[in-house]
């Protein structure tokens, strides 16, 4: 494994090769040369997967499925066969909505739901909801802003069918105690999802310590392509999974009184996939595995920390920030961040404004919506007085007397 050093790390993403101060890994990350490389071979080469056995189609076949091995690793699944690929977090929750809790759920069932959730997180369990006559449950957040354990306690009940929960808050950084509450759902029988967008990327994932029930993540923040996603299932889930879709290569007979289905993971995967997303994945990683994390995400959280420290010195400012995120959401008293978001971006800051698709943890802070800055290891010390110079630029147009 390679020792972290952030010029070497930088140097690996053509975006940054020309002056770019990108604050928005949250949203998605910056791609290394490495995987764009791998992406742009397999489309030079060619080749399906699971359909045929010329070279190309071999090749492809090879590098696809071992693809899943890499992802168990990752998250330290028990086999790669509990890997389904998807086209991200949100397909894979609308997944597991769909594929196993509609045919379960009884009118009256309650889905438990983090008041800390994206709304890929919600929506798709709104909508089971709405067509099961199944009710969506809040766990809300404290006046911290954090999940606890003893408020869960009063949320689960004889009804409870699924709790789902994020690794980390794509607002706050906010990091809920995930072993802690998995024990304590499934104490009271219930099954968790955890949501890994944000998680996977800052944190290391051991869905067997946790018992996670289901697991999901999107590979384009993790510096990989977009389109792509994982979800992970426990066994005894996936053997709950019903699918959802119909089509090539998931079964192994057919005519017009029925079908026999392949197992998971390849039940859950029909029609051509993605597979030079896969491809793009596996090669991310790679670059992945030979990075000494650790030590690029205390570089990460180092830059987040002075930046959080610059920023809270301005005056107005409320920050929302978990302690050591690599996240920092922030508003100023009686100014609208939109107006604040497009000075700031004169400067070429790339930040993200507005609600982050997590409505109900905006009415949770009290706020309309934020700005935030989200940092990756590629992030410089240069990044972070660029943010605060372009912030008290923007502040100060803002607030000058006539
Ligand atoms: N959950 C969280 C916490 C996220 O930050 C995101 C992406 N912003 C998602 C889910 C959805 O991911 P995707 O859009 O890649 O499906």
């Amino acid at each position: 494994m390679r020792k972290f050093s952030p010029d070497w790390f930088r140097q690996q993403f053509p975006a940054l090769h020309k002056p770019y101060c990108y604050l928005d890994s949250a949203a998605t990350s910056l791609r290394p040369q490495v995987m764009i490389e791998a992406t742009q071979a397999y489309y030079q080469n060619g080749g399906t997967v699971h359909r045929s056995h010329y070279s190309q189609a071999k090749e492809a076949t090879e590098r696809y499925e071992a693809c899943r091995q890499q992802v168990a690793q990752l998250i330290n699944a028990a086999e790669a066969n509990q890997i389904i690929w998807t086209r991200g977090s949100t397909e894979s929750i609308n997944l597991v909505a769909q594929a196993w809790l509609a045919h379960q759920l009884q009118p009256g069932d309650e889905i438990l739901v983090s008041e800390a959730e994206h709304h890929a997180n919600l929506l798709p369990w709104l909508m089971l909801a709405e067509q099961t006559g199944a009710k969506v449950v809040r766990w809300p957040l404290s006046p911290q802003g954090e999940l606890e354990v003893d408020e869960l306690a009063l949320r689960l009940t004889a009804r409870t069918r699924l709790l789902a929960v994020t690794q980390m808050s794509n607002v706050t950084g906010y990091v809920p105690p995930m072993a802690e509450i998995i024990a304590l759902a499934h104490q009271a029988g219930v099954p968790v999802l955890v949501d890994g967008a944000q998680g996977i990327v800052h944190q290391p994932t051991d869905v067997q310590r946790w018992d996670a029930d289901f697991y999901v993540f999107s590979a384009h923040k993790l510096y990989g392509p977009t389109g792509i996603g994982v979800l992970y299932a426990r066994k005894d889930r996936l053997a709950e999974m019903r699918p959802t879709q119909g089509g090539g290569k998931i079964i192994s007979h057919v005519d017009f009184d029925g079908y026999r289905l392949l197992s998971a993971p390849w039940c859950f995967e029909p029609g051509t996939p993605n597979i030079a997303g896969v491809i793009g994945l596996a090669s991310a990683l790679g670059f992945h595995q030979s990075v000494d994390w650790q030590a690029a995400e205390a570089w990460t959280c180092q830059l987040a920390d002075y930046a959080a420290e610059q920023l809270a010195a301005l005056p107005g400012i409320t920050l929302f920030r978990a302690a050591g995120s690599p996240i920092i959401s922030f508003v100023f008293e009686s100014l609208h961040s939109a107006d604040l978001f497009t000075l700031i971006s004169e400067h070429n800051v790339a930040l993200r404004v507005g609600q982050h698709c997590a409505q109900p943890l905006m009415q949770a802070l009290g706020v309309q919506g934020t700005l935030r800055a989200s940092f990756a290891a590629y992030n410089t010390y240069d990044d972070v007085e660029k943010l605060v110079r372009a912030v008290t630029f923007a502040y100060q147009l803002l607030t000058e007397e006539e």
